[in-house]
């Protein structure tokens, strides 16, 4: 017979006090997550000093170097001993300030945390002073006492080594994606909003800031000079409030991106009450109206910048403030979703197509049948051998002339194509009035012979479609139901070709 050992009887463990350094650090690694949250935590303290610029230099995805300076107002001599301490703060007294709290920081958390996983220096210098000091901080504390030193208006805050005491965090940030982009991502979203400030960001040893916003009274221009033409020009502007205390009190006001834009990923900028978070239950929302409401599959641009009662908002909800919590969340999502939803309606019912003017390129050698299978050789660099299935559209401000590489020109069917107008404009109004002028049986049974070899479908096609534009010189895009065609207008000019005009309009479902 066997006996069952004995169970080891299990004594609770005794539970004691963390030192305080390492309860600091667990905390500093919960606000600072990764680079782009300390960079975050410095812009916001720039914009909360009053500043009118803010410029960001970044090494090694910012595990090497984050670099933040500003015009603001600087710190005070005196406050710099407790300034990385935690919980040190200008801007809350007690609890209550917060419902009221307008600068974006409050947990006097941010400047202490990164003290704790990396090593952080102060230059700073207030308004009046003759000279500025410079201190450096590990763990909370001052290494050494403020050193006078020149310094220009306003901050410049430099962390190096982040994360140099936690193993594991560098290791997953050195083998991730570098967070340089976040970064860039990050200061867009902020230069289109506070858009009384200068922005830049620069990655180290870079001669171009890759954001360089400057300050300006038109929102549409900063989002223009940060994410471009494309994106500004396809814009439609939104606007709604409520004042219904019983339902919901806001006021918003954005941009939306219309049915013309095209992009694989969802961009929403989101600033409620003047702060930068991120709402997963508006953006879905958002998101299904776009796809329920345009034809095209495309993901929506959308900046919208919602102001409630600072008592409505609680913005203590998150370490790194990242998200807000809302009085009446769920009412006011759905009035946002209906706004979008009427405003895209109309716009999508009067769309319009963009004119073309189509120019002569002369920086893009014209293709012949020979050289169709190389790209276009960019101008002043070595030409390469590209495959045709690989050539991309490089310049997005050059419409026409890239397009050349794809197709074959016949020099002679478009010399002298101006003149020619007049040509396509009286054929087509002799096409139009055929069978009037038809006064001999002789044409009439030309003109019958013709109709009964003609195409019913193709005809279709070019009675009916739309004309969209230019795609070059030769070629016009038209549209036919839900097809792309591109029609050769050059042959259609040619009175000769007219009698093959089947045949010579190379219709090709794009
Ligand atoms: P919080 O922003 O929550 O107050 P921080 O740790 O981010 O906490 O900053 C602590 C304090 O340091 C701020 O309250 C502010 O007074 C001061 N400070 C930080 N950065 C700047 C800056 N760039 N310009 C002026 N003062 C700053
Ligand atoms: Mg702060």
């Amino acid at each position: 017979m066997e006996i069952e050992p004995a169970e080891e009887v299990k004594e609770p463990p005794r539970i004691h006090r963390l030192d305080e350094p390492v309860v600091n650090r667990i905390a500093a690694g919960e606000v600072i997550q990764r680079p782009v949250s300390a960079v975050k935590e410095l812009v916001e303290n720039s914009l909360d000093a009053s500043s009118t610029s803010i410029s960001v230099l970044v090494k090694d995805g910012g595990l090497k170097l984050i670099q933040v300076s500003d015009d603001g107002h600087g710190i005070r001599y005196e406050d710099l001993p407790i300034l990385c301490e935690r919980h040190t703060t200008s801007k809350l007294s007690k609890y209550e300030d917060l419902q009221s709290i307008k600068s974006m920081g409050f947990r006097g958390e941010a400047l202490a945390s990164m003290t704790y996983v990396g090593h952080v220096t102060v230059t700073t210098i207030t308004r009046g002073q003759l000279h500025g000091y410079r201190v450096s901080y590990r763990d909370g504390v001052m290494e050494n006492e403020p050193k006078a030193c020149a310094a220009v208006k306003g901050t410049q805050i430099v962390i190096e080594n982040l994360f140099y005491n936690m193993i594991a965090r560098r290791k997953t940030l050195q083998n991730s994606a570098d967070d340089y982009t976040k970064i860039v991502d990050l200061l867009s979203r902020f230069a289109i909003h506070h858009i009384d400030v200068s922005f830049s960001c620069r990655k180290h040893g870079a001669a171009r800031a890759d954001v360089h916003s400057v300050a300006t009274p038109s929102r549409l221009n900063a989002i223009r000079s940060v994410y471009g033409l494309l994106v500004a020009q396809n814009l439609i502007k939104i606007e709604a409030s409520d004042h219904d205390p019983s339902s919901s009190v806001f006021e918003m006001d954005g941009f939306i991106s219309n049915s013309n834009y095209v992009a694989k990923k969802t961009t929403m900028v989101l600033f409620i009450n003047d702060r930068l978070v991120e709402c997963t239950a508006l953006k879905r929302a958002l998101e299904v109206v776009y796809v329920a409401t345009l034809p095209k599959a495309s993901k929506p641009f959308i900046y919208m910048s919602i102001t409630l009662p600072p008592e409505h908002v609680d913005v203590n909800v998150h370490p790194t403030k990242r998200e807000v919590s809302l009085l009446n969340q769920e009412v006011i999502v759905e009035k946002m979703q209906s706004v979008v939803e009427s405003v895209l309606r109309n716009s999508n019912e009067s769309r319009t197509f963009q004119e073309q003017t189509v120019e002569a390129t002369p920086s893009v050698p014209s293709v012949t049948n020979n050289d169709l299978h190389l790209s276009p050789s960019p101008s002043g660099s070595k030409s390469q051998r590209v495959p045709v299935n690989k050539i991309v559209r490089t310049d997005s401000s050059d419409p026409a002339g890239r397009m050349h590489a794809y197709l074959y020109k016949n020099p002679q069917k478009y010399l002298g194509r101006d003149s020619s107008l007049t040509t396509v404009r009286s054929s087509v109004r002799q096409r139009r009035n055929l069978k009037e002028t038809a006064d001999l049986t002789s044409i009439q049974e030309l003109i019958n012979d013709i109709d009964s070899k003609c195409h019913s479908d193709l005809l279709d096609i070019v009675r009916q479609s739309t004309y969209v534009g230019m795609a070059d010189d030769v070629f016009a895009l038209l549209q036919h139901n839900t097809h792309l065609y591109l029609a050769n207008v050059v042959n259609l000019s040619n009175p000769d070709a007219e009698h093959n005009f089947n045949e010579n309009h190379k219709l090709a479902a794009a």
